[in-house]
């Protein structure tokens, strides 16, 4: 008998019709006699859909009464899933994330999981019953619901597989496994049958949203296996996130990464001199802005530099601003800003022991006349920011060109 956690994304139950195949998945695995805690996404669309409606109600939506509506969208999809398990005469409950009592720091739209209660699932679970917990969602030492930022209920799944010792974490999503590329740009992508963790890491937080970044720190710290599957097929073989060392064969590069939620900001001109990328960033991150990719060039005339970052669309805006503010105060010659623009990567464990790739990505760009606004490289990826026109053009000649969809 194992016990397996399994997180169904918005996708898999977006109609009744879904949840009710979803509910017929997960009666196959308890008449398996496998114990089950099953967490659930909000119906696809719906946190789109509450987040527009606050944003009618409210210019700025409070953070604390957003985590109360949206954490409504998991707790239709739980108590459906439970009453679809029922109908098929399999014992099922759901728990909301503060009935489990999931605690969380209080960091509202992105808090993360301090602790998990787990005598109530082990109690239900004892008793012969799915457990179907909401995700995305859990409460505070004071009790105020929180969430866990976008796509949270991946974490939800993996933090509840830790907290248990289960045997498998298996998300189901729409996609049978974690691919070379997002197979929505490539449709050539290759679905990998293993990743290593840190490749996992690597590739969600550089843009790969099939899981969300701190479900993978969650598996990788406490060595949870993880399978990313498709609900949408029968007997799906997905791709398994695991240890380095259990990986046989290690390509170069595993896959290409894209983010699309990019912006970039530069002052033009501003004094070379010590402290002035702690004065540009200090005022930015003290508004809680996160700042990506950072480049200073070399003096380009008699002690003048231009300072560039990126951050997160949905702050360009507010960093906008300040950096209009800065760009006065240190008599800089002006602000340049780019909301156009995508950050494409190339991800592998194997480019720690070859040396070239680099240069050999360039050149791909350079063929196809794609101009690099910026670079960054770490031991395992290289990434540019490009002009989002050429997104698509970038992807999938960078995957041609690597052979990624060559086994
Ligand atoms: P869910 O609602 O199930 O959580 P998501 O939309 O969050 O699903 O994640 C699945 C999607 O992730 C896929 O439909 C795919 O477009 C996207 N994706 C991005 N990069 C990859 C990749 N490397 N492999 C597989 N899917 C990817
Ligand atoms: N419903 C939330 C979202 O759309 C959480 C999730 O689906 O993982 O981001
Ligand atoms: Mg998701």
């Amino acid at each position: 008998m194992a016990l397996i956690v399994q997180k169904y994304g918005g996708t898999s139950v977006g109609s009744v019709e879904r949840i009710q195949a979803v509910a017929k998945k997960i009666k196959a695995f308890a008449d398996n006699g496998d114990q089950l805690v099953v967490s659930v996404s909000a119906m696809s669309g719906e946190t789109n859909r509450m987040t527009a409606l606050a944003k009618d109600v409210q210019e700025t939506p409070s953070l604390r009464e957003m985590d109360v509506l949206l954490t409504t969208g998991e707790q239709v999809t739980i108590s459906l899933l439970s009453m679809a398990l029922q109908q098929l005469g399999c014992d099922a409950i759901s728990y909301t994330g503060s009935q489990v009592r999931i605690t969380t720091d209080s960091e509202h739209g992105k808090a993360r999981i301090k602790s998990i209660d787990d005598h109530r699932i082990r109690e239900s679970l004892e008793a012969g019953k799915v457990v179907v917990v909401a995700g995305f969602q859990g409460v505070d030492e004071d009790g105020h619901i929180t969430t866990l930022g976008r796509g949270g209920s991946d974490t939800t799944a993996v933090a509840l597989a830790a907290a248990l010792n289960a045997d498998e974490c298996q998300i189901y999503t729409d996609v049978d496994g974690v691919y070379t590329a997002d197979p929505r740009i490539e449709p050539k992508a290759r679905k990998m049958n293993t990743v290593s963790y840190e490749e996992m890491l690597e590739m969600a937080s550089l843009g790969s949203k099939v899981l969300q970044i701190r479900s993978v720190e969650f598996a990788s710290k406490y060595k949870v296996p993880l399978r990313v599957l498709s609900s949408l097929i029968d007997n799906p073989v997905g791709t398994l996130i695991t240890s380095e060392e259990n990986i046989m064969e290690q390509a170069i590069i595993s896959g290409i990464a894209h983010n699309i939620d990019e912006a970039k900001l530069s002052l033009i001109g501003v004094p070379d001199e010590p402290g002035i990328a702690y004065k540009i960033l200090k005022p930015i991150s003290e508004a809680n802005i996160e700042v990506d990719m950072i480049v200073q060039s070399v003096s380009a005339r008699e002690g003048l530099t231009n300072f560039a970052f990126t951050v997160h669309r949905n702050d360009f805006d507010k960093a906008q601003a300040i950096l209009q503010s800065i760009c006065d105060e240190l008599s800089a010659m002006g602000v340049q800003t780019d909301d156009k623009v995508v950050k494409v990567s190339l991800v592998g464990i194997g480019m720690r022991s070859h040396a070239g790739i680099a240069t050999q990505m360039f050149k791909v760009l350079h063929q196809e006349n794609i101009n690099i606004q910026m670079i960054s490289t770490s031991e395992i990826k290289i990434s540019v920011v490009i002009d989002e026109k050429y997104l698509e053009l970038a992807v999938r000649s960078l995957h041609n060109a690597f052979e990624l969809d060559k086994e």
